[in-house]
């Protein structure tokens, strides 16, 4: 089918990444410093195709496929911040494979209870299967460590409008508890909420040291 060209908006909000490297284990991660913004969900939620149209890069998520790579935290660097993206591995595919489960659980469970660099945490979910038990798992442990969560219900495309706000509202009630997770529709393949999600990940990308103003440059009268 011919692609229409789209002539509503200007370029679409992205991040300019590129990619740093892998780590199985937190010693391999790069320096902690600088925000970090972690990415994680369920396989087949579609945490690459975010990734992707996040970056408007096939290229990004691909790295995260390789065969070698897909249990392993991926990071990158976002250009014009000093602050990183990390690709986490996707949980819950096969159930038998209890192993995999297992070390899966390992490498993120040390990654996340230790990176003092981490600003936040975008939980990728699809949208006609919201919260699943691991979802809620992640969501409180964020809760006491007090790290910000945006839940991303992803293939918003796959239901109407209508739907897509009820499922928003039941997400939005079910964390009501929790202040600092959000939640917004999204869909990988037509790029709707891109705007915000962006706005969000530069919101937690920002340098908090950048801007503080070092005795030496203060000059009294
Ligand atoms: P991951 O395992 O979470 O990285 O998921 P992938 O990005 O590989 O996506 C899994 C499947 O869902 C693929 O077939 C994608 O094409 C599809 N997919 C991902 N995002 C969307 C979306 O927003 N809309 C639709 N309709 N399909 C999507």
């Amino acid at each position: 089918m011919p692609e229409r060209a789209q002539t509503r908006q200007a370029d679409p909000p992205r991040l300019d990444v590129s990619f740093i490297k892998s780590a199985a284990r937190l010693d391999q991660c790069p320096p902690d410093e600088g925000p970090e913004v972690a990415f994680a969900g369920r396989s087949n939620a579609g945490k690459s195709s975010v990734l992707n149209r996040l970056t408007g890069s096939r290229r990004t998520a691909k790295v995260s496929k390789q065969p070698g790579r897909t249990q392993l935290l991926n990071f990158f660097a976002v250009q014009g911040t000093s602050g990183r993206l990390v690709d986490l591995p996707g949980y819950g595919y096969a159930k038998a494979e209890r192993s995999a489960q297992a070390s899966w659980q390992q490498s993120v469970n040390d990654y996340l209870s230790h990176r003092e660099s981490l600003a936040g945490m975008v939980l990728v979910m699809d949208i006609r299967h919201p919260l699943q038990p691991f979802d809620e798992e992640l969501i409180q442990w964020a809760h006491p460590s007090e790290l910000p969560v945006l839940i991303l219900l992803n293939k918003a495309d796959k239901l109407k409008r209508g739907a897509q706000g009820k499922v928003l509202s039941a997400v939005r009630r079910s964390v009501k508890a929790y202040p600092l997770i959000q939640v917004q529709t999204f869909s990988a393949q037509t790029g709707q909420g891109v705007t915000e999600l962006v706005a969000t990940l530069k919101s937690w990308l920002k340098d908090e040291t950048a801007n503080e103003p070092t005795s030496t440059t203060e000059k009294a009268g």
